[in-house]
């Protein structure tokens, strides 16, 4: 244990982490299965979007010098749907042409002006426009995208509309990593299942349910095992287990410096760790490692904890592993609407509630701190980022991430 870096820094953490990064392979997913999993490469468009230039409008496409001072009569010369081609010779002066919202824009104008803006004369075939043209209605060919533009980098998790911008870029299936197995293991010997009957002393088994939706929440795969209770030899052989079945393994509870405390104590003994102690509150209890050549992460039993270091330490991680790098969590300014307790060692990480309907960036605290109390964590939209030294006093600016 003696090379053991012991109670790190935070930054010093996850520059240990960022040398243990998972490797996963990629496969292909069709955009119907691509939802929520995480791009292996970046994505250049295939086109440009828009296309070509193209009516932003239902209504009129002219010269715009034809418009300067309205009302002008203009001659309808023809009626280009979304889809169909323009006439082959330019619009000249004095003709308008009847456009649908995405038609191309024909050779010769260069605005727009909508139908609730302009008097048709069916019988004449001609459009009175009543106002300005407007050149702004017209969509820019390229103006979103240009072809061969990066829009989507590796490691990004496909959200609803970038599944949406893969197929404008014209991608029907995507590269994404594989999902990471993740294996997560309570432990303790009060744990129950939630809903079993309860003996005195005992408690309902939160954590392995939030970390394995927090797992999910990162675009892996969980698989949950049932708690184990605190024994070496039942620990060690359920990480043998886990380390067989899983890419990576997250335990709760037994890492702090107690008696009973069998991760750690396992760990130690039999594998192989990386670091123990986080100067991050609340969570400073972690430790990272390899069992049987298995990453393991220790996470602290105290529920808000379990997650909170979740959020600090295993997310980066796999971030990292899929990313190297290029995707940061949401961060957010926000000032403390009240004095919180800051720490001259510490990263502080209060669950807070950000209120943003006035003109500040305002940040209340959750409540009661207690790193058991998961409420504290319902409330929260964000935790602060109060670093090492930095007051806590009412009224000044930190970084909060945003949850
Ligand atoms: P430990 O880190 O094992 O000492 O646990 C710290 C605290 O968290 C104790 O109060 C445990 O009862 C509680 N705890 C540990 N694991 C869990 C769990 N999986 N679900 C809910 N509470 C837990
Ligand atoms: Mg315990």
């Amino acid at each position: 244990m003696a090379e053991t870096p012991y109670f790190v820094s935070y930054p010093e953490a996850l520059r240990i982490l960022k040398l243990h990064p998972l490797t996963l392979s990629t496969e292909f997913k069709t955009l119907d299965e691509a939802f929520h999993r995480i791009l292996s490469s970046d994505l250049e468009s295939k086109v440009d979007d828009p296309r070509f230039d193209n009516s932003a409008m239902d209504g009129f496409a002219f010269r715009y010098e034809d418009s300067t001072s309205p009302p002008r009569e203009l001659k309808i010369i023809q009626t280009i749907q979304a889809g169909s081609n323009a006439l082959a010779t330019p619009l000249a002066s004095g003709q308008a042409a009847r456009i649908m919202t995405g038609a191309p824009i024909p050779e010769g104008a260069d605005a727009i002006l909508p139908i609730e803006k302009c008097d048709v004369d069916q019988e004449k075939s001609t459009v009175s426009l009543l106002e300005e043209g407007k050149k702004h209605f017209i969509r820019k060919q390229g103006e979103n995208l240009s072809k061969g533009q990066v829009s989507l980098k590796k490691g990004a998790l496909l959200t609803p509309s970038s599944i949406g911008l893969c197929a404008t870029m014209g991608y029907p299936e995507v590269p994404v990593y594989t999902q990471a197995k993740i294996g997560i293991l309570s432990t303790g010997d009060e744990l129950k299942f939630p809903g079993e009957e309860l003996r005195e002393n005992e408690i309902y088994e939160s954590n392995s349910f939030g970390l394995s939706s927090l797992v999910q929440q990162h675009g892996h795969h969980s698989k949950r095992y049932d708690s184990v209770i605190d024994s070496i030899d039942e620990l060690r052989e359920k990480l043998n287990t886990a380390a067989q079945e899983c890419d990576l393994i997250l335990t709760s509870g037994g890492v702090s410096m107690g008696e009973w405390d069998l991760v750690r104590k396992l760990m130690e003994e039999e594998g192989d760790i990386k670091f123990w102690r986080v100067k991050i509150r609340p969570g400073s209890p972690p430790l990272f490692g390899y069992w049987k050549g298995t990453p393991l992460f220790g996470l602290p039993g105290n529920p808000a904890s379990s997650h909170v270091v979740f959020r600090m330490l295993v997310a980066p991680y796999l971030r990292h592993s899929t990313s190297g790098g290029g995707i940061q969590e949401r961060k957010i300014r926000v000032q403390l609407a009240q004095s919180l307790k800051a720490d001259e060692h510490f990263l502080i990480l209060r669950r807070i509630k950000i209120d943003m309907s006035g003109d500040q960036i305002l940040a209340y605290s959750t409540g009661y701190q207690g790193s058991g109390n998961l409420n504290s964590l319902v409330l929260a939209d964000g935790l602060t980022l109060l670093e090492p030294g930095h007051t806590g006093e009412k009224g000044t600016w930190c970084e909060a991430l945003l949850l």
